[in-house]
């Protein structure tokens, strides 16, 4: 008989392959951008993964699908996790009504001391700006809202820790679509010179303070094409 720990686990790891089973018709993804363009151009391409995701990895982030499922509970089905394409990008955004799209995102509650916060609690610390400290997470809800003709998006950021949300906290995170527009182009126009030049964009970590690529799917493949000359094979 297998532990139900065990049963999980490998739930998981099942649910994950299923996952990146998934084509998802060769086109970019919205969860990808603003992060490394090298990681976006071999997503686009359904490249399969060179390491595997940690079990305990797996594990946080079906918390936050938990999360996600409990927020859509008492949303219209219809306008929840609906698929959307247009020209090379899809995307499923968590939620729309006629004038906004929202992304649910999970956060630990991370620390607060007098000089240093961390997660949910920086959210708390005067002068916190989101498009400064989760600029990719702006950019991933405006291009949804952006391609869906909705004047505005909205992120919504749930404590793993307490269930507080930025709304609890007094921060309301809602931009305009105008105001975002210019920056959703210019990331698409980026992406898109690499795509049509046929050439593997560089090893460029863009998020976490340059940690992205500790948590990246390719690092082991990254580090080959490094260690092989940089950007020629694709
Ligand atoms: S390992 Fe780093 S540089 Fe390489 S693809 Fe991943 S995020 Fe980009």
């Amino acid at each position: 008989m297998e532990h139900p720990v065990e049963l999980f686990d490998k739930w998981l790891v099942n649910k994950q392959v299923k996952d990146q089973a998934k084509p998802y018709h060769g086109k970019w993804r919205a969860f990808m951008l603003g992060k490394c363009y090298r990681a976006q151009y071999w997503v686009r391409q359904h490249k399969a993964p060179s390491d595997a995701i940690p079990i305990e990895v797996m594990r946080i982030f079906e918390i936050g699908h938990v999360l996600h499922r409990a927020m859509q509970a008492p949303l219209v089905p219809e306008q929840c996790e609906q698929e959307f394409e247009f020209d090379d990008f899809v995307f499923h955004p968590d939620y729309f009504d006629d004038e906004c799209v929202y992304d649910f995102k999970s956060i630990k509650v991370g620390f607060k001391t007098k000089k240093f916060a961390t997660g949910f609690s920086k959210m708390k610390v005067e002068g916190f700006d989101i498009a400064k400290e989760y600029r990719y997470n702006v950019l991933q809800v405006m291009a949804e809202a952006y391609f869906m003709k909705k004047v505005k998006g909205e992120l919504i950021y749930v404590c793993k820790d307490n269930g507080q949300t930025n709304i609890d906290i007094g921060r309301h995170f809602v931009f305009n679509t105008f105001d975002w527009e210019a920056e959703v182009l210019k990331e698409f126009a980026i992406l898109r010179a690499w795509w049509g030049s046929e050439k593997l964009p560089p090893a460029l970590p863009r998020i976490y303070n340059g940690a992205e690529c500790k948590y990246c799917m390719y690092r082991s493949k990254c580090k080959e094409v490094e260690f092989n000359g940089g950007n020629n094979g694709v």
